[in-house]
């Protein structure tokens, strides 16, 4: 099988428990947190913990190509006031040294958010400034930038958002792109039948590229196309509907990458991973 489907999963007792909450659902990818999300300080992982995880993962069997570590949602790269900014920075650093003390490759973010004191140019820019800082001053981790639904002042919820990204940073192998379907959608893509999946898909491809996507989260949306509300809901219940679902699950350009549920009922997780895969034709 092509397809690696998983979902966020809880890491709540140390992130050493997330590969097994993920065997748990019947996942063959996770994404996680590696801290707490609502705070901006952590303990450091400790060796104890960092054995644990490597020897989790291991035994259930899942690549470190297939975890996309989330962020925290605190973090904000394209603040437009430098302390601010400065905080930000110094955090997601300290987030993409966890991921790598856990031997994971990727580290997921959301672009930034300019909150209506400077332009979004500038605030792309401002992402870019702080990747590059962080590409310097780490080894090896690629970040992975999400489009957003564009709800307040976020940016990325256009692709020229994320290619200007891109663009911008010095070390290209160090960039990913990550695409949620309920962001698209709410931004304003859609993807509900075959032509517009496939004009969606050859945007990307035009704009970002394919060789840039390292990753999927898999959102049925609660909200409306072009809302730039966002919205999550389980597969198959919201306004995306199944069909876009099948495309992906059938579309060879998404094949070796993490597709991650961040969906809102996990008790229905296991259920939706098994609906996936039944779409595979
Ligand atoms: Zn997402
Ligand atoms: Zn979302």
């Amino acid at each position: 099988m092509a397809k690696f489907v998983g979902a966020h999963v809880s890491a709540a007792g140390g992130v050493h428990n997330a590969p097994l909450n993920a065997q748990e659902i019947g996942a063959r990818a996770f994404a996680l947190f590696t801290k707490n999300q609502r705070q901006w300080r952590a303990k450091p992982l400790t060796e104890e913990v960092i054995g644990r995880f490597k020897e989790n993962l291991r035994r259930v069997g899942i690549s470190p190509d297939h975890v996309l570590p989330h962020d925290s949602y605190l973090i904000n790269l394209g603040h437009p006031e430098p302390e601010k900014r400065r905080r930000s920075l110094e955090a997601f650093i300290d987030e993409a040294e966890r991921c790598s003390a856990l031997g994971l490759k990727y580290l997921n973010f959301h672009p930034g958010s300019h909150l209506r004191q400077i332009s979004e140019e500038e605030c792309l820019e401002l992402v870019a400034l702080s990747l590059n800082e962080a590409m310097e001053r780490t080894k090896g981790v690629v970040f992975v930038v999400e489009n957003t639904a564009g709800q307040g002042s976020n940016v990325g919820y256009r692709f020229e958002h994320i290619a200007r990204i891109v663009e911008l940073v010095n070390d290209k192998s160090r960039i990913g792109v990550c695409l949620d379907t309920c962001h698209l959608f709410a931004a304003g893509y859609d993807i509900r039948d075959r032509s517009s999946y496939e004009r969606t898909m050859e945007e990307f491809e035009k704009v970002v590229g394919f060789k840039y996507l390292k990753g999927m989260h898999l959102n049925d949306a609660k909200s409306g196309l072009g809302s730039r509300v966002d919205r999550h809901h389980s597969i198959g219940k919201g306004n995306i509907g199944l069909d876009a679902f099948r495309f992906i699950m059938n579309d060879p350009r998404l094949d070796g990458i993490p597709l991650i549920l961040e969906t809102i009922d996990p008790s229905l997780w296991p259920y939706e991973i098994e609906l996936l895969y039944s779409l595979v034709e």
